[in-house]
């Protein structure tokens, strides 16, 4: 087998690698380093390992159906599998419409996949109920994206901008543990001299590696940001001449960041007046300088206004759209940027047009061959389309998603999903939302399919197969067609992802984020193309505008951001705030690292991260079993004892499912804007758990320090 270049499966940093025969083994696969200009040749764990799930025992290899609710799930062919879904497509649209029949999508799909999906959804199903799992994800910073810059492309500069600043404030983010590669641009940074700052309830493994820590109280962003804006403008850290030349609605900012005082920031977030104006003067004194949000400001149910509020500070001290210098997010899922782009979100069209917009909608008409009007209106976003399962929702599709371990309230989900007349998931896994579907459809794999990917610096990737597809196994493309067709509305739709790509292209040229320019042979030629790429001889856009904002004016726009309380509050009953995240050695819902066992040696299980002196005043010890109460539900998971979490959060990381998930404790408390749920914020009762503490041995009963987490440094892992 000739050694194929592609990309990894998991997060948005997309890095780069191959798959060569095992020399232990030569039927099976490994990973293998891959030089590439983002990881350079470095890969954390799950990368190395990212071939295991493909050649798992656990892989389904044959459709399964269940004949009534509450019976088995048994074999079935595909046929039989693809004819009931149709039926039930069908009767249920038959009988309340387009709009009975939903589709949820996933933020790893490729972008030919989200371009598909959102095809299928509004041209074969006719239905406005299409979202994706991006939107518990990058929602928040994609609105305030738009709003104040007229963009929204998680990092609008190339990677090694970061390493020549002189400035980086991360905000709510821990890309140490969840990206490790690209921690070898902020220690490039800070070995330069460069000033690192860090935000976070957490003292993280990136917190570790920061030259300033700041240690907020969840839910306390906005404020944090304004009272930072309010120290530059006291101390004329700002740039005046940027702020006239380039933006707009200042003075409505600067009069509110003028009762942000230090003290009464300090009050509020918890953070020291003395590190407050400290931040911001590394800030406000650095040429280049740029300030990061994650999702720990963006879940929230005021998400949108807190990334608002940092892009505000960003602006007012003159730093977007100049080269080394800006405001960026990180997105978390492997295809959470091209994911976003191409038309699976609810009010969206390929290209980032405009469902709600005539001439976008008569554009992407004209390449889809249907009448403009036939296009169904927008929909509501990912919660609001799960709240309605059961109800004006009859049939879900869900393609690349666990709702049950990912989503918020998975407890109440639990009971809707059960109410759907079909539940369909299409997955390589029996995943915990799979085990309850109606239909299960063993989809393809990464390796074993083609396609494009888009990372977080807005670069174009191609993802090449690498292996052929297990016998049985579908991609979801081959799925979405095959259903196209047995609704009758086959025409013009293709389960080959080069000519998907090609419709793609048509269909977002002269949109924001324009493809049009962009081929297979260039990407692999060129190590990615960035968008936007409107022509074949455009060479792409590493740093989005640097001459002007995409606003009417030109000009970006200051939002007044206030502070406001989170949806849930610490109460008598609830006194602990729980914050959610990740582990390095697990991804997401856990579907496919779960089945790595040496992933699983490394993070076996969830646990609740808590301040050993709370711990201590809880009756609880090390490596206790502890029991996590909300409003929503209750899990159970061992305890973690540390000095690096505050003392009123407690956190637990989301990948496990059953009684062990963090999601079933979490809210569906959303952002107005953006429909982002609450993740980073909800109030619960900790108490040592009456249940036999597991005779599992414990994977730690403290939490390791973060100077020994593996962290990358050398370029190969
Ligand atoms: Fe994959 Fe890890 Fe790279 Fe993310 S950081 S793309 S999970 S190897």
């Amino acid at each position: 087998m000739t050694p194929i270049g592609s990309h990894c499966p998991y997060c948005a940093l997309q890095c780069a690698m191959q798959l060569v025969p095992d020399p232990a083994d030569p039927s099976r696969v490994v990973v293998a380093a891959r030089d590439f200009p983002t990881n350079k040749g470095g890969l954390c764990r799950k990368g190395w390992t990212a071939a295991e799930p493909l050649q798992s025992p656990d892989r389904l290899r044959t459709p399964l159906l269940r004949d009534a609710k509450g019976g088995p799930l048994r074999p079935a062919s595909w046929d039989e599998a693809l004819d009931r879904i149709a039926q039930a497509i069908a009767a249920a649209q038959a009988k309340a419409g387009p709009d009975a029949v939903g589709v949820f999508g996933g933020g790893g799909l490729t972008n030919e996949k989200a371009y598909l999906l959102g095809r299928f959804a509004r041209v074969g199903l006719r239905t406005r109920h299409i979202d994706y799992n991006g939107r518990f994800c990058m929602a928040s910073a994609a609105a305030a994206g738009n709003r104040a810059l007229g963009l929204d492309r998680g990092l609008p500069f190339p990677l090694e901008d970061l390493a020549e600043a002189d400035a980086i404030l991360i905000i709510g983010s821990n890309p140490a543990e969840t990206m490790p590669p690209i921690m070898q641009y902020f220690d490039a940074q800070t070995a330069r001299g460069g000033k690192l700052i860090v935000a976070d309830p957490r003292r993280t493994a990136t917190a570790e590696a920061a030259t300033l820590f700041l240690q907020p109280a969840p839910g306390t962003d906005a404020a944090l940001a304004n009272g930072l804006l309010h120290i530059a403008i006291r101390d004329r850290l700002i740039d005046e001449a940027y702020i006239a030349e380039r933006t707009e609605g200042f003075d409505a900012v600067r009069r509110l960041a003028a009762s942000w005082w230090p003290d009464r920031t300090e009050r509020i977030t918890g953070v020291p007046a003395a590190k407050l104006t400290e931040a911001a003067h590394i800030l406000g004194a650095s040429p280049r300088a740029f300030i990061l949000t994650g999702r720990g400001p963006e879940q929230q149910s005021h998400g949108v206004d807190n990334v608002l509020a940092f892009i505000n500070l960003a602006l007012a001290l003159g730093k977007p759209g100049r080269h080394g210098s800006g405001w960026g997010t990180f997105t978390g899922q492997g295809n959470g940027q091209g994911g976003r782009e191409h038309g699976q979100k609810s009010d969206q069209l390929p290209g980032y047009r405009s469902l709600a917009n005539a001439s976008d909608r008569a554009h992407v008409a004209g390449v889809w061959g249907v009448d403009p009007d036939s296009l169904p209106p927008p929909g509501p976003p990912a919660s609001e389309l799960l709240a309605r399962c059961g109800g004006a929702v009859s049939v879900l599709l869900v393609f690349g998603c666990n709702l049950l371990v990912s989503a918020p309230a998975v407890g109440q989900l639990r009971r809707r999903l059960e109410g759907l007349d079909l539940l369909v998931v299409a997955d390589p896994f029996l995943s915990e939302t799979a085990a309850i579907a109606d239909v299960v459809l063993p989809a393809a794999q990464w390796a074993e399919e083609e396609g494009t990917m888009t990372n977080l610096e807005g670069r174009i990737l191609l993802r090449q197969r690498m292996v052929a597809p297990l016998e049985g196994v579908r991609t979801d493309a081959e799925i979405v067609t095959a259903l196209a067709e047995r609704l009758g509305r086959g025409e013009g739709f293709s389960a080959e992802p080069r000519v998907i790509f090609e419709e793609l292209r048509r269909a977002s040229a002269g949109g924001l984020a324009d493809y049009a320019g962009v081929t297979w042979e260039r990407i692999v030629a060129e190590d990615g193309v960035f968008w936007p790429c409107p022509d074949a001889a455009h060479p792409g856009t590493p740093r989005t505008m640097l001459e002007r904002f995409n606003t009417t004016s030109g000009r970006a726009r200051f939002h007044r951001v206030e502070h406001r309380e989170t949806a849930e509050a610490p109460d008598g009953d609830y006194k602990m705030i729980l914050t959610t995240g990740r582990v390095m050695a697990q991804y997401q819902s856990g579907t496919q690292t779960r089945r790595v066992a040496s992933l699983n040696e490394a993070a076996p299980e969830a646990f609740c991260e808590i301040h050993a002196d709370m711990a201590r005043t809880l009756g609880v010890g090390p490596g206790d079993m502890v029991r996590l109460t909300s409003r929503r539900g209750t899990a159970v998971v061992r305890a973690r004892l540390c000095r690096s979490i505050r003392l009123d959060t407690v956190f637990v990381p989301f990948h496990w499912g059953g009684s062990a998930c963090a999601n079933l404790l979490t809210s569906t408390y959303t952002d107005p804007v953006s429909g982002i749920p609450e993740f980073k914020v909800c109030a619960v009762h900790v108490a040592r758990s009456e249940v036999a503490q597991s005779a599992a041995a414990p994977a730690a009963g403290t939490v390791p320090d973060s100077s020994r987490i593996a962290r990358f440094r050398s370029g190969k892992g």
